[in-house]
């Protein structure tokens, strides 16, 4: 049987257009910004985010810890979801490195914190209070897979901005939630100060992300991106994937909605699972095994694998839940092929004979 891996849009693999490119790929060394590919794929994210320049890192949690450095002083607060993956999923580095400490917020299921919340973490001027410097918005939330809208995230930059604070985008998804909510990338980020996306995640390139903001901005960047060890030689290699991930496989995101949509309304269908139906839109889909079921969620998760070869793990921090992401390599077939496992193994029948 096929593996059907959904654990994450992280498993994507290059495509082979990607492979091509990377092979025939022209190359330089980049660290003395002489890798043509590289510089390609830095104007291009920052022409289509609107933004003045780019700057290609290796990891989302590289940009991320970039940005954060090249906002902030050590000592300073950044305002942040308390489920942001800066906060829960990055090693703290953004206070290790760079001695910056988090404010977390609660957020609702929309991956929203709240606007009064926000304005009453920001500091004021009193001498016992770090500098707040900078607030961080993740799109689409990780916690939910829900896309920030642009009318929220242009009131969040007016209050940053308002107070003289940045706005920092941990765009990982950001193309899910452009197609989502059928907006240009450049609208949906026109308030942010920097935004980070990943191209390694449903845009299928191999490796890699990409940062971009103001002049000044980027600047500052290269710097703290050298000095993580994020100064590669011939990147182009992988600038080349990143090419075709940024102009072509971002504008294919909603067939993974769809799927993702499929998905969520057949597993509502089957008996002992709880899905809130109203969440799923974009690529994940979260649903719960209802406690009166044959099977708790962690042995239903190893008899997928173990029978089906289907890949759906447990989300860390929440026992009983499940987190199903959709991407390229998961096509519409494969969805009656997922439920109709998850059917069988629920089935008491099944239980019986095991
Ligand atoms: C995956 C992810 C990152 C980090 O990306 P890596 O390339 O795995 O370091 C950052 N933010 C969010 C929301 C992510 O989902």
């Amino acid at each position: 049987m096929d593996k059907i891996d959904l654990r994450s849009d992280t498993v994507t693999q290059p495509t082979p257009e990607m492979r091509v490119a990377m092979a025939n790929a022209d190359v330089g060394d980049d660290v003395y910004g002489e890798d043509p590919t590289v510089n390609q794929l830095q104007a291009d994210a920052a022409a289509m985010f609107g933004k003045e320049a780019g700057l290609f890192v290796a990891s989302g949690t590289m940009g991320n810890l970039t940005s954060v450095l090249a906002h902030c002083q050590r000592g300073d607060e950044m305002i942040l979801s308390k489920d942001a993956h800066i906060f829960r999923y990055e090693v703290g580095s953004a206070a290790a490195y760079g001695g910056v400490q988090p404010n977390t917020l609660p957020i609702d299921r929309d991956g929203r914190m709240d606007i009064g919340h926000i304005r009453k973490a920001i500091r004021g001027n009193n001498v016992h209070y770090p500098i707040t410097r900078l607030i961080c918005l993740e799109n689409t939330a990780g916690v939910s897979g829900a896309p920030l809208t642009k009318e929220y995230t242009d009131e969040v930059a007016a209050l940053a901005h308002d107070h003289g604070l940045k706005l920092h985008i941990d765009g990982a998804r950001i193309f899910n939630a452009a197609a989502a909510l059928k907006i240009d990338v450049k609208d949906l980020t026109a308030g942010a100060d920097s935004v980070s996306i990943c191209l390694s995640k449903g845009l299928c390139a191999p490796v890699g992300s990409v940062i971009v903001g103001s002049k000044a901005f980027i600047q500052r960047a290269h710097h703290i991106r050298k000095s993580l060890g994020g100064g590669m030689r011939q990147a182009g290699i992988l600038a080349a994937a990143g090419l075709i991930a940024l102009h072509d496989m971002s504008q294919r995101l909603h067939e993974d909605h769809v799927n993702a949509r499929a998905l969520a309304e057949g597993l509502a269908a089957l008996p002992y699972i709880d899905i809130d139906l109203d969440l799923a839109r974009t690529n994940m889909v979260f649903f719960r095994v209802k406690p009166d079921a044959p099977l708790s969620a962690e042995t239903l998760s190893d008899q997928l694998r173990d029978e089906f070869n289907i890949f759906i793990t447990p989300y860390p921090g929440d026992p009983g839940l499940l987190r199903a992401v959709t991407h390229f390599w998961f096509k519409r077939q494969h969805v009656e092929l997922v439920l109709n496992a998850i059917r069988a193994l629920m089935a008491t029948e099944y239980m019986a004979a095991d």
